[in-house]
């Protein structure tokens, strides 16, 4: 079996081939290690080997790790599904928020980020596929919520994200991916100072850095299954 430090290093050969073979710059995408459901002692394995950004879903499960890990210089990233009730520990504990939807929830996270931190890094989540059971806005919604974003003293918009329906075949993979591409293309025509695309998973990473992700956000590869 693989241990944690190997699995990353084979992502980390798996993306530096693919931004060459796009033509992008080494470095220009992050990986965002998603750490749901796995313990406090795979995190630490991850940072040991040069890890620091890590992917949350489950507030509840989040902040005890956050806590025992508070020594390390890590970056958490909020990618879950957010409730207006739980905001105020949100704001408090992460860096990053990938799956904003709602005005009301951007309004509580800007007025309830203390004010001894720099503003909350936010992207703005899009249901692509119009699918009832996912989070995200419509794409046609996306520009309104963004606008009304980026008024918020607290938070500083950076981009988009998607997680779209599962696909095998890597041209279909593209599509979703294409699309939010051209999503934030637009948004930054009409001058929004974007520079986040977080799209791309275990399954359809290699398909989104040649679409432009910036951030892919990887659970399983390197965890295995949960
Ligand atoms: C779980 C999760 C991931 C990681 O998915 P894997 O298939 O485990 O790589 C990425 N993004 C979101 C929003 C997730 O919930």
């Amino acid at each position: 079996m693989q241990t944690i430090a190997e699995r990353f290093t084979t992502i980390h050969e798996r993306i530096r081939k693919t931004e060459l073979e796009n033509n992008r710059p080494a470095g220009s995408v992050r990986l965002l290690a998603v750490t749901k459901k796995k313990p406090v002692a795979d995190i630490r394995a991850a940072f040991e080997s040069g890890q620091s950004d890590f992917g949350e879903n489950y507030l509840q499960d989040a902040l005890p790790k956050i806590e025992a890990l508070s020594p390390l210089p890590l970056c958490w990233h909020f990618i879950g599904r957010l409730q207006a009730n739980k905001t105020r520990p949100v704001a408090g504990y992460f860096d990053w928020v990938h799956s904003l939807d709602r005005l009301r929830i951007a309004q509580r996270l800007s007025d309830q980020r203390p004010p001894n931190l720099k503003p909350l890094n936010v992207c703005i989540q899009v249901n692509l596929d119009n699918e009832d059971s996912k989070a995200g806005v419509p794409p046609e919604a996306v520009a309104e919520l963004a606008l009304a974003v980026q008024a918020l003293p607290n938070l500083q918009l950076r981009g988009l994200t998607a997680l779209p329906r599962p696909e095998t075949d890597p041209q279909k993979q593209r599509q979703a991916f294409r699309h939010l591409r051209e999503l934030l293309e637009t948004l930054a025509a009409e001058g929004l100072p974007l520079d986040t695309l977080s799209m791309g998973t275990s399954s359809d990473f290699e398909a989104a850095i040649a679409e432009g992700a910036t951030i892919v956000r990887i659970g399983t590869t390197l965890f295995g299954p949960r």
